[in-house]
């Protein structure tokens, strides 16, 4: 029998072709296997049944078969099986790998002292390494990435060359001789030492902060249980609170400093290796300074040569490993950038271009089940497969912090890396090079329309109409928790749904922040149903970064005058701060309204005196979660609807009132914050019940940034549960405004 086979899938840089010769080969096969740039073609002559029965069943790991197209096979022929030369023709359809983790066989040959790559950092097969990071055009081919600085030495070229070979079209196959290499930096001055990586790993352990390039990014690295190092990286980077990630020498370390259960292992050890939040133990050797104030540590395993010479070479259990970055800005990724960072007393640096910057993914179990809180290393550039007609392309680009851009097109969502805050310029830049390279590396040429949200002051929307006229195509605004419930509606195919969107803040169809909203969502069309009492922010942008302002409008105006001004001084307000606060509320001067959650856990963080000043986003409330963790919701607080201008509202303001008095009272604080958490989740929950009814729904997703406190979700659950209704979570993208743009997509794909 004969025939010719399309391959579409992620079937290029996973080792497929060398996979196809050697089944082909197994089973005496005549013909070809080839790279079509965007798809692998084979000529089968023989066993073609068994062929394709292997082709299903010993697939690579990091392979996937998407779909495998009949072709009119011709009369060539062939006296055996070959592997042809890349031709850069070919349609749309296969889909570029993402970096992945060295694999096992590669790290054994880096400590064989009889291997040529003993201790070379930089040592990669078919299986593992870089490939997104590196990629710069289509066809995935070495000549197309930045390993083209590197011509490969005879050894290598064999390698590279020979169909049996693991390393056979390895297109990052590098070795000590012919390949990258690093160098050791203090500040600006080259050190000369017989191995660098050995180097940095001693001053490592002497508690030096070290820059280290590696992979996709650069991280900052200092020892994770001496917090003199780590109190240094925090004064240089300007981050006082922020949680740093970690990475532990392996899983048996990792265990001693941290709750890990079945699933959170697999992750930690999956060939991703994203970083994995855990429930920090109590007996953890970290120093506190690692993740102050909260319950959770993210860890990480190795996931690079350099990573496991690192901890070969020290005695360390666990690094600080922080992304290596100006505050707001995208990560540094060529030495000189790295050089001029200025926190680091050493930094280890290479010379293989990184083409495609691509931060740590980070994960958490909630509720049994993964939910990514960055999608990123690992995981980008894959697709998420969307069911929808539609047309042409899409660009979406987020909202304005946490942002990811999303490309639709042919049922196809291809999520750009993490991208960050879009309010310094540089990150701006960094979103849009994201969205060329991710349009390219995908054959998009044209666009439809661009996405964008609602906010008219987005850097991002701004973007959206400048990038509309270079394109010669529409715009479309969605409203940001529109997004969020559409991103649920596209990654699990259902029609129509309750959405519970809780997060930080979203501008509103009325102009006012929303973020405790929940939405009858059809898709295209979205309508809003109920929410969270507005409450007053004395002082807008100023009451997010000092949440007792945000108590103080929550308490107004069962408390004011003298009275407010009292409270929020024995609370910890400057004297000035808390006499003007009361009265600028009072004459509503500089008050923004608010329906968010966010900023509704924020009041309770000050509240309790968990996070009274905020550092970094999502402090208050992360905080007020590590408070409630060690305590009981076993306080009843009231939970009572409203109606307002034809909307349900939760009054939130009785809560408060009410957990006030138990905090007068002498009720314990973990005990407030676990009740008050309860309390708000089961009012949204609540809010969406009825929502249900009246729309004859039966599915209610929960998403927004807040769909990260675990206990939240839990009580949501159990509510929606016992009324017969069927909770949906994100599992594909971030419930947080990394994956809104996934939402806004859908949506104007939808109109
Ligand atoms: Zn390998
Ligand atoms: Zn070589
Ligand atoms: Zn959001």
């Amino acid at each position: 029998m004969r025939k010719r086979l399309l391959i579409r899938g992620v079937v290029q840089g996973v080792g497929f072709r060398p996979f196809v010769y050697r089944i082909a080969k197994s089973l005496n096969l005549r013909g070809y296997v080839r790279n079509l740039g965007n798809s692998v073609e084979v000529l089968a002559i023989g066993d073609v049944e068994g062929f394709l029965k292997l082709l299903r069943s010993r697939l690579p790991p990091l392979a996937e078969i998407h779909s495998i197209e009949e072709l009119p096979a011709g009369d060539e022929e062939y006296g055996d099986f070959v592997v042809v030369e890349s031709s850069g023709e070919g349609g749309f359809g296969s889909v570029i790998p993402p970096d992945v983790a060295i694999c096992d066989s590669c790290t054994e040959e880096i400590f064989s002292p009889h291997e040529r790559r003993y201790l070379y950092p930089f040592t990669v097969c078919t299986d593992c390494g870089p490939r997104f990071a590196i990629i710069e055009a289509l066809p995935y081919d070495r000549e197309n990435t930045t390993m083209r600085d590197f011509p490969m030495c005879e050894a290598c070229r064999e390698e590279y060359l020979n169909p049996s070979d693991r390393r056979f079209h390895a297109e990052p196959i590098a070795c000590p001789r012919c390949g990258p290499r690093y160098e050791l930096y203090q500040g600006r001055r080259r050190i000369s030492a017989a191995d660098p990586v050995k180097e940095a790993a001693r001053l490592l352990d002497e508690g030096h902060v070290v820059a280290i390039m590696g992979v996709a990014g650069t991280h900052l690295a200092t020892r994770a249980t001496d917090s003199g190092a780590i109190a240094k990286l925090r004064r240089a980077s300007r981050r006082p609170e922020k949680p740093f990630a970690i990475m532990a020498r392996d899983l048996k370390t990792a265990r001693k400093l941290a709750y890990i259960n079945r699933e959170e292992e697999r992750l930690l050890l999956s060939p991703q290796r994203p970083i994995v939040l855990l429930r920090k133990r109590e007996d953890s050797p970290l120093s506190p300074l690692v993740a102050p104030g909260l319950g959770n540590v993210g860890i990480m395993l190795p996931y690079s040569g350099v990573h496991h010479l690192l901890f070969h070479y020290s005695r360390e259990p666990a690094f600080v490993m922080t992304s290596a970055n100006a505050p707001g800005e995208p990560m540094a990724i060529t030495p000189e950038a790295v050089l001029s960072l200025g926190y680091q007393d050493y930094s280890l640096v290479h010379n293989r271009r990184i083409r495609n910057r691509v931060d740590d993914s980070v994960v958490r179990v909630v509720s049994g089940r993964a939910s990514f809180l960055r999608r990123s290393r690992g995981y980008v550039p894959l697709p998420v497969e969307v069911r929808l007609e539609h047309d042409g392309a899409v660009l979406a680009l987020g909202a304005e912090e946490n942002v990811t851009a999303c490309v639709l097109s042919r049922g196809r969502a291809f999520l750009t890396q993490h991208i960050g805050d879009t309010r310094k310029l540089p990150t701006l830049e960094f979103l849009e090079e994201a969205c060329r390279a991710m349009m390219e590396l995908n054959r998009i040429e044209g666009l439809t329309c661009i996405a964008h949200d609602l906010h008219p002051e987005f850097s991002t929307t701004r973007l959206a109409e400048e990038l509309a006229s270079r394109y010669g195509c529409s715009t479309q605004e969605v409203q940001h928790h529109h997004a969020h419930a559409a991103a649920l509606l596209a990654e699990s195919g259902e029609e129509e749904l309750i959405a519970i969107a809780m997060d930080g803040f979203g501008y509103g169809e009325d102009g006012r922040a929303w973020g405790g909203e929940v939405l009858y969502c059809t898709g295209a069309d979205c309508y809003r149903e109920a929410h969270l009492e507005y409450i007053p922010a004395p002082g807008g942008d100023l009451a997010t970064r000092r949440p007792l302002r945000l108590l103080a409008g929550m308490l107004y105006p069962s408390l004011k005058g003298e009275e407010l001004a009292e409270l929020l001084l024995s609370l910890g307000m400057p004297a000035q701060e808390a006499e003007i606060v009361p009265r600028q509320l009072e004459r509503g001067f500089n008050v923004v309204e608010t329906s968010s959650m966010g900023r509704a856990l924020d009041a309770a963080s000050a509240l309790l005196g968990a996070c009274r000043e905020r550092t970094y986003e999502g402090e208050p409330a992360m905080k007020l979660e590590a408070l409630a963790m060690r305590g009981d919701a076993c306080l009843e607080l009231p939970v009572e609807l409203k109606r307002v201008s034809g909307c349900e509202v939760l009054e939130t303001r009785r809560m408060f009132s009410a957990a006030l008095e138990h905090l007068r009272g002498g009720e314990a604080r973990e005990n407030i914050a676990a009740s008050l958490q309860a309390a708000l989740a089961r009012g949204m929950a609540l809010l969406a019940v009825r929502a249900a009814e009246r729309r004859g729904v039966e599915r209610v997703g929960i998403t927004g940034g807040v769909a990260y406190n675990e206990a939240i979700v839990r009580s949501i659950r159990e509510v929606l549960s016992e009324e017969g209704l069927l909770p949906l979570q994100h599992s594909l993208v971030p419930p947080g405004d990394g994956g809104i743009a996934l939402g806004q997509a859908y949506v104007a794909a939808r109109l």
